[in-house]
């Protein structure tokens, strides 16, 4: 049996690490046995997902030295590697589980079903379908279908008994079906949710090894039994343990810089970044810690994997960075150092910024330090002396780092667009609302323009120093967080990013 592994990153967000984490695994797993390393792209959720970010994600992943057998671009001989593509096939396979009565059409409206789910709660049940649709005839539902009526459709599950998944880390994890969900496998608008198209993928593409985060186990209980009503062999399932904070919460951008890009802009090298996440609950033969991914390549063994919760330790990264940046010639570094920020197409944005600002090109470095640079470390004082105090002052930056999260299009017109609408419906003069910003993106009062130095800094970084001048501020409670929530619903745009990585 040839070893075929993959990942299958969602196209809805910033590179993050944990699916570089995941890649790596996968690949390395892959490699090691002689086998197939394969990149899908996830991208069913047609409103969450984008062009840019699935182009931000397979650049990231070179930039770390990643690199898949089959994929978009790439191609391969199981393609196409996009879900979007593959249409036909999730649309023949819901509808043989439909004939064949593992599946059935569901008419219930989000009203009907927001009440189940209500008096489920209530009653302290585990929310899920009823099974009011399931006792409609085959001829009423085909009727209703044909008049055109919305539906869904959803997989049965057993009524009695559990489902024994087999983890390759874990050993055997019995879920009782009583707990699992009816779920939907095909929207009503006729794209099929993660579930299906996963499975189909995942045995059209003849991979022998699911090897993913542990948030996937709950789902395992569905997709093996897709498994079976299909009648396909199951991949094995090794589900890898989630990275955590210090703190040991669940890895999270609101405590720990997550997306790839942060840490390229900052100036971690890409061995360093792989190294380190090779000693995300993998550990090498001799314990060594400084590694290159040939290395781990080499030494990489499923047996070598534990399950103690892999903390993101940024000090421990910033010491191996400095380990792999001490290795280097003096050449090789002055070309890192050249290839990262201080090269012509990265300085040229900032010279219409710059040259009507200076007399002396000495003066270069300090105005521009807080855009190729670190910014200094922020305490809450820096903010004092603002229009804005105390919760107001929270809002703003809060606010603001929200809507810069659900922006997709990091250009300075939106951005523009972006902050002057929230200062409207803030009811706050402009120059109110971004003097907090300054503070936060730059930690000085006065710098190059706001918008500019957002469009510089780029995504990654701009939004992770928001977060940090929340944070020198104290940082937002529990309490004021449901205010601030409420507050900004209430605005009426959307609602607070809740960084989620399943799709239904
Ligand atoms: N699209 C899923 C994700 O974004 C893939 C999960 C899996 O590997 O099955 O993580």
């Amino acid at each position: 049996m040839t070893v075929r592994t993959r990942v299958a990153p969602s196209p809805t967000g910033d590179p993050h690490v944990g699916t570089a984490y995941v890649a790596l695994f996968n690949m390395a797993f892959a490699r090691s046995q002689g086998g197939q390393f394969v990149l899908r792209i996830e991208d069913t959720d047609q409103a969450r997902s984008t062009a840019e970010s699935e182009a931000a994600i397979l650049d990231a992943f070179r930039w770390l030295g990643l690199n898949w057998d089959e994929g978009p671009e790439v191609g391969g001989p199981h393609g196409p590697y996009r879900q979007s593509e593959r249409g036909d096939l999730y649309q023949a396979a819901a509808k043989q589980l439909v004939a064949d009565g593992h599946a059935f059409p569901c008419f219930c409206t989000a009203e009907r079903l927001d009440e189940v789910r209500r008096a489920q709660q209530l009653a302290k049940e585990t929310p899920r379908y009823d099974g009011h649709c399931l006792s409609l005839s085959q001829e009423e539902a085909a009727a209703r279908i044909q008049a055109g009526e919305s539906h869904v459709i959803r997989m049965k599950i057993p009524e009695e008994g559990a489902c024994v998944i087999d983890d390759l880390f874990r050993g055997p994890i019995e879920i009782a079906w009583s707990q699992i969900d009816m779920q939907v496998l095909v929207k009503s608008d006729g794209m099929p949710t993660y579930h299906l198209a996963n499975v189909v993928d995942d045995h059209h593409m003849a991979i022998t090894h699911v090897i993913r985060g542990e948030e996937w186990i709950n789902s395992a209980p569905k997709h093996r039994l897709l498994y079976d009503y299909f009648g396909w062999e199951a991949p094995v399932l090794a589900h890898l343990p989630l990275l955590r904070n210090p703190d040991r919460s669940k890895l999270s951008k609101r405590k720990n810089p997550t997306g790839i890009n942060y840490y390229r802009r900052m100036g971690y090298l890409p061995e360093a970044l792989v190294n380190f996440l090779g000693l995300m609950g993998h550990s090498m033969p001799e314990g060594q810690e400084i590694f290159d991914v040939e290395a781990f390549i080499k030494a990489f063994s499923l047996e070598r994997i534990t399950l103690g919760a892999p903390v993101f330790d940024q000090e421990k990264l910033a010491w191996l960075n400095g380990q792999w940046l001490r290795g280097l010639s003096d050449e090789a570094f002055a070309d890192r150092v050249m290839a990262w920020g201080l090269n012509r197409d990265a300085l040229m944005p900032l010279v219409p910024l710059i040259k009507p600002r200076t007399e002396r090109l000495c003066d270069l470095a300090p105005m521009v330090g807080y855009l190729l640079g670190a910014r200094r470390t922020l305490a809450a004082e820096d903010f004092e002396g603002l229009a804005l105090e105390g919760e107001a002052l929270l809002e703003v930056l809060q606010f603001t780092l929200w809507r810069l999260e659900a922006l997709g299009d990091w250009t300075r017109p939106q951005l523009v667009a972006t902050v002057e609408a929230l200062a409207a419906e803030l009811d706050l003069k402009i120059r109110v609302l971004l003097a907090p910003l300054f503070v936060a993106l730059s930690g000085q009062a006065v710098s190059l323009p706001l918008y500019d130095s957002l469009v510089f800094l780029g995504p990654d970084l701009a939004r992770a120093r928001l977060r940090d001048g929340l944070e020198a501020l104290g940082g937002v409670s529990k309490k004021a967080a449901k205010r601030l929530e409420k507050r900004y619903a209430e605005l009426g745009q959307g609602s607070a990013d809740e960084e989620s990585t399943a799709e239904s």
